[in-house]
């Protein structure tokens, strides 16, 4: 490996994480996606080369400052590494030249700012079709040109589509996404391999309630990088279908889905029991239920609770069970919510085991499968149960997009989980 980090890059990263992260609703990346021409992916690129350094730098920081020596451990360098790394390549990336023309504009534009007027509300004056960004998009990029004032050509609508250095830019500047997005495929189980060497380093059993609350923040922060990463990559790569604008569909249809999760889910289950039939699942749903989400987020959830609600069904009544209670998946259409209950006669969760479900690692597996980062290239995804992880991702999933994920225990009978997802869709990413 010969990537450093160096002092240079340490100060750089050190500036960028002294601004705060920016927060996104799921309706304003529809709103920003739909039919995008070149100047809004442009705008979008803009938007990202620094939103996703900051994001990127407040990462690396508290990496290196976490608590009774953490930080020390190989893997966590490691992660801390690919951070650095990825933000410098962002910011590192050679910007587009910037057309005659539209440098006259910024002329202007400055000097309407040094009137005290905004650069922002100048040019959209001059703009043909104003309402191409969503208004909210506009107050971001405004914002951010205070980080550096050689970047206000964001703000720019149209004008600089025609530009054929627009196209190279944003082909590039994906390019960089990608790459950016598979080195840190593996993140998850590389940080779990880390909290393992600390573990065995300081004879620790449990995590302390610090190194847990860095976990969240952290796997949220990892969650909304990857959501703008991956919006951004489908926008440019493929056009918006009917229901599709990018990752996120608009008219996300639960009944399918949760179809489809409890197939996977029990395949998995006979798989891992050697069953001739997992339990069943009861579906309760509107066939034509349908709201704004994405997609792979509402699959994690369902995917993750239902192997725990099948699991524990099989463990309690035993593999040789003649047949076994069903799994019970009621969903609900509210105005604000749509909730997803999950219950299950899998013996339930002593009362004093409840906080520790929800810590990262915390199983009740006996021996947990090999954590190899390689096993799954795409994401951290469990085959039946074993590595902790499934309630407290789903739980970060949930709260992503202003939901929740609730759970309600009859030891010695069984367990409901509720997954609250707000409808709404303009509440903003949870940022810390
Ligand atoms: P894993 O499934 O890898 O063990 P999870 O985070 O999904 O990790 O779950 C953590 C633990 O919570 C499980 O090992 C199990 O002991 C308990 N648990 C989760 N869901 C249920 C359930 N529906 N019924 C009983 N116990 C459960
Ligand atoms: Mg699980």
């Amino acid at each position: 490996m010969s990537w450093r980090l160096t002092d240079r890059l340490a100060d750089k990263i050190n500036h960028y994480s002294s601004f705060p992260a920016t927060g996104v609703s799921l309706r304003q990346m529809v709103q920003f996606g739909q039919r995008p021409n070149p100047g809004t992916l442009f705008r979008g690129a803009q938007f990202l080369s620094e939103e996703l350094p900051i994001r990127l730098a407040h990462r690396v920081k508290e990496l290196n400052n976490l608590p009774d020596g953490l930080s020390e451990m190989p893997s966590i360098q490691k992660v801390r590494n690919w951070y650095a790394q990825s933000f410098e390549e962002l910011t590192e990336l050679p910007r587009p030249k910037i057309p005659q023309e539209l440098r006259d504009l910024l002329i202007k534009a400055q000097r309407k700012n040094s009137n005290g007027e905004r650069h922002g509300k100048m040019l959209m004056q001059n703009t043909e079709n104003p309402s191409l960004a969503g208004e909210d998009y506009r107050e971001i990029t405004q914002k951010k040109s205070n980080l550096n004032s050689r970047r206000y050509f964001v703000l720019v609508d149209d004008d600089i589509t025609w530009s054929p250095d627009i196209h190279q830019y944003n082909k590039m500047f994906t390019k960089c996404l990608s790459v950016i997005k598979r080195r840190h495929d593996p993140v998850v189980a590389t940080i779990a391999q880390g909290i393992n060497e600390y573990k065995h380093s300081r004879q620790r059993m449990q995590i302390d309630s610090t190194i847990q609350s860095f976990l969240d923040r952290f796997y949220m922060s990892r969650i909304g990088i990857r959501m703008l990463i991956g919006q951004h990559i489908a926008i440019n790569e493929q056009p918006s279908t009917e229901n599709y604008v990018g990752v996120i569909c608009t008219k996300t249809n639960v009944r399918e889905l949760a179809q489809e999760a409890i197939d996977n889910a029990r395949f998995i289950c006979q798989d891992y029991y050697g069953l001739f039939n997992a339990p069943k699942v009861q579906l309760v749903c509107k066939p034509d239920l349908h709201f704004m989400y994405v997609p792979g987020h509402l699959s994690h959830m369902l995917f993750e609770t239902l192997k725990n609600s099948l699991r524990a069904v099989v463990e309690t009544h035993g593999a040789e069970a003649e047949d076994f209670p069903p799994v019970k998946l009621i969903i609900a259409e509210g105005k604000e919510d749509i909730t997803i209950k999950i219950s299950d006669e899998g013996g339930g969760i002593p009362r004093s085991a409840i906080p520790l479900v929800w810590t990262y690692m915390y199983t009740t597996v006996e021996t947990t499968p090999s954590l190899d980062p390689d096993f799954s290239k795409s994401d951290f995804k469990a085959p039946m149960a074993g590595f902790g992880y499934g309630l407290p991702l789903s739980r970060l999933y949930a709260r992503y997009f202003g939901g929740d994920l609730k759970l309600i225990s009859m030891e010695g009978y069984g367990t409901d989980v509720y997954l609250h997802l707000n409808r709404l869709s303009s509440t903003s990413e949870p940022l810390q």
